[in-house]
């Protein structure tokens, strides 16, 4: 059997060869991890399927099918990038939040300004005022803040309360917070295009969720429908947040100089 032959007929391995094949492995399982559930899964089986029909024709002389794929292939890659930007553009997104890349880890808020937004949050909530505002860690957000009017103001409670009143020219879209300041307010944010969402998260809810699909930022809330607040992390939404509950969470994500965990929590329970 001279294919079998020439199959064992190698150089012998070495570490160097190890370690290549350590890293390509590491690299296919977290690919296949990321895609996992999302529309690049169908396509990663189509375009199996397409290199199997590729080798399969090869090996039965099936000319024209073998030609059509030759011929097609170029274009199908294309056509994969632009139909899943959005996925790659969170595949690499995911890959930048590695540990390795904490140190790029900045903008951070101080204990007043988390106390000025939750309270404003709160008195917008009581209201039923609706309200969106995202909150900005480690990715930076500049499309985003470029989309609305940029403010750089510091952070405080009379700002975000006026901000979001029915008739402010800038309540409608999402405040943008970067450490203790406001980035910009009236944003338009990316939707997000999860089906499995329920029915009732209208399009302030969807842009909280679509935006942190794509990056680490914390989304905050308030329904104009239920009066409720709710935190949005990862694409992941906590809702009818508690003041308390906001507070203890918004320190652990955003603040400044990390107390320890006891201490964070009895903080969170004393006020
Ligand atoms: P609520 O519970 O407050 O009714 P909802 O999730 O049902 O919220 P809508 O009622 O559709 O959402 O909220 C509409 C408001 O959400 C808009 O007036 C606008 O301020 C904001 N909004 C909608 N889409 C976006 C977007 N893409 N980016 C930023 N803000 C948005
Ligand atoms: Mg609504």
């Amino acid at each position: 059997m001279p294919w079998l032959d020439a199959l064992l007929d190698r150089p012998p391995l070495t570490w160097w060869d190890l370690l290549d094949i350590a890293i390509v492995s590491v690299v296919v399982y977290e690919v296949l991890k990321l895609i996992r559930g999302t529309r690049a899964s169908q396509m990663a089986v189509a375009l199996g399927a397409i290199v199997g029909l590729f080798y399969l024709s090869r090996a039965l002389e099936l000319e024209t099918v073998n030609w059509l794929i030759r011929n097609v292939v170029g274009y199908v890659v294309f056509a994969a990038i632009v139909l899943l930007q959005t996925d790659i553009r969170r595949a690499l997104v995911h890959f930048g939040r590695a540990p390795f890349f904490k140190y790029l880890r900045r903008v951070e808020a101080d204990e007043d300004s988390i106390e000025e937004l939750v309270v404003a949050l709160e008195t917008l909530a009581a209201k039923h005022i609706g309200a969106l505002v995202i909150v900005e860690r480690g990715i930076g957000l500049r499309n985003h803040i470029e989309s609305g009017i940029p403010l750089d103001a510091k952070l405080t409670y009379d700002l975000i309360v006026s901000i979001f009143q029915p008739t402010s020219p800038l309540h409608d879209g999402a405040v943008i917070v970067q450490g203790d300041r406001i980035a910009a307010a009236a944003c338009f944010l990316p939707l997000s295009v999860n089906p499995r969402l329920a029915r009732e998260l209208g399009s302030r809810h969807r842009a909280a969720l679509g935006v942190t699909e794509e990056n680490d930022a914390v989304a905050l809330v308030v329904s104009e429908e239920s009066g409720a607040v709710s935190l949005v992390l990862d694409g992941k939404i906590e809702r009818g947040l508690t003041p308390d509950k906001l507070r203890w969470r918004l320190r652990a994500l955003i603040k400044r100089t990390q107390a320890r965990p006891e201490r964070r929590i009895a903080a969170a329970t004393m006020d």
